[in-house]
């Protein structure tokens, strides 16, 4: 077999010839390792509303089964906010029946989490609110504690891109109820953390409260105000610092829908909601999902995922 013996031998000759005509074109084209290049994928869970009610927390736990299955493996996942249906107008008890129903799901997650604080995760923050300040539930500690490493707004770095974790919920200074807001000790925070983290690097913000939406315009006309609950009422004040760094990518919550908005060269995307209508089916027909974000080297591609949950049983 002469002719098969040359052809194995011009094979390996040749593979080893372009193994060393590769090693060399990188070097001279100076391009990043494999590991920087190479993709990785996070999820965007938003919207959980875990409560005993409406086989909420079996659909939770299906939908972090959906989570451990999927192949390729996402690297972690970022919840968005309100992650229990709510701790904002009911008792202590109630908050960490909650709680513990949330992390009956999160125990069986097979991969790292990082959790952004929403609305409905806050305690007593609201007209009918029962719980007094002085309460362990009250505010935003229990889930500063458990959730957030001791804080409601962090960031981290991973492969090359940087991951920003925001605190959209403020308070009303005429009522305890919340509004979209960040405050004053966060925007010092956020902008020191954009500058240490310069000009090139690919950011990615999640924020329960979205900075736009479209939404309310689509469903009560485009003259009615939009209450200050519904979004970030002073990302004006900070946007053009967001625009002198590579933000490619803020991810919301809040509204239940799916919307994606390309403005200034960010993205904006409403993930829907894990819980749907609030357990009682899809929203404007979509399912019960969560978000799939693939980061390249300087672009993303992101894409909804639904875990087959049927409200009806
Ligand atoms: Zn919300």
């Amino acid at each position: 077999m002469p002719h098969q013996a040359n052809r194995r031998e011009f094979l390996s000759r040749s593979g080893l010839a372009l193994a060393g005509l590769s090693t060399s074109g990188l070097m001279s084209a100076q391009l990043p390792a494999a590991e920087e290049t190479a993709p990785f994928h996070f999820l965007h869970l938003t919207d959980m509303h875990v409560q005993p009610e409406l086989r909420a927390t079996e659909g939770w736990r299906q939908c972090i089964a959906k989570v451990n299955s999927l192949s390729p493996r996402p690297d972690f996942i970022i919840t968005g906010g309100d992650l229990i249906m709510d701790a904002l107008a009911v008792d202590a008890d109630r908050i960490e029946q909650q709680w513990s129903l949330f992390d009956t799901g999160m125990k069986e997650l097979e991969i790292p989490a990082y959790h952004v604080v929403g609305n409905h995760d806050v305690g007593g923050w609201s007209s009918k609110g029962t719980l007094s300040r002085d309460d362990r539930y009250y505010g935003k500690r229990v889930f500063a504690d458990r959730y957030g490493d001791g804080k409601t707004y962090r960031s981290f770095d991973h492969k090359g891109w940087h991951f920003i974790l925001l605190d959209s919920i403020g308070q009303a200074t005429d009522s305890p109820d919340y509004i979209g807001h960040i405050d004053e000790a966060q925007l010092d925070w956020l902008k020191r953390d954009l500058e240490a983290t310069g000009k090139a690097t690919p950011i990615v913000i999640v924020t329960h409260i979205p900075f736009y939406s479209a939404m309310h315009q689509m469903l009560s006309g485009p003259t009615k105000p939009i209450p200050p609950s519904a979004l970030v009422t002073n990302v004006f004040e900070f946007r053009k610092l967001l625009q002198q760094h590579n933000v490619k990518l803020v991810l919301s919550g809040h509204g239940h829908v799916r919307e994606r908005i390309e403005l200034v060269g960010i993205t904006h995307i409403q993930s829907g909601a894990v819980c749907g209508m609030w357990w009682k089916g899809p929203v404007f027909g979509d399912a019960e999902a969560f978000g799939v974000v693939t980061c390249h080297r300087d672009s993303f591609d992101y894409r909804f995922q639904d875990f087959d949950w049927n409200a009806k049983g």
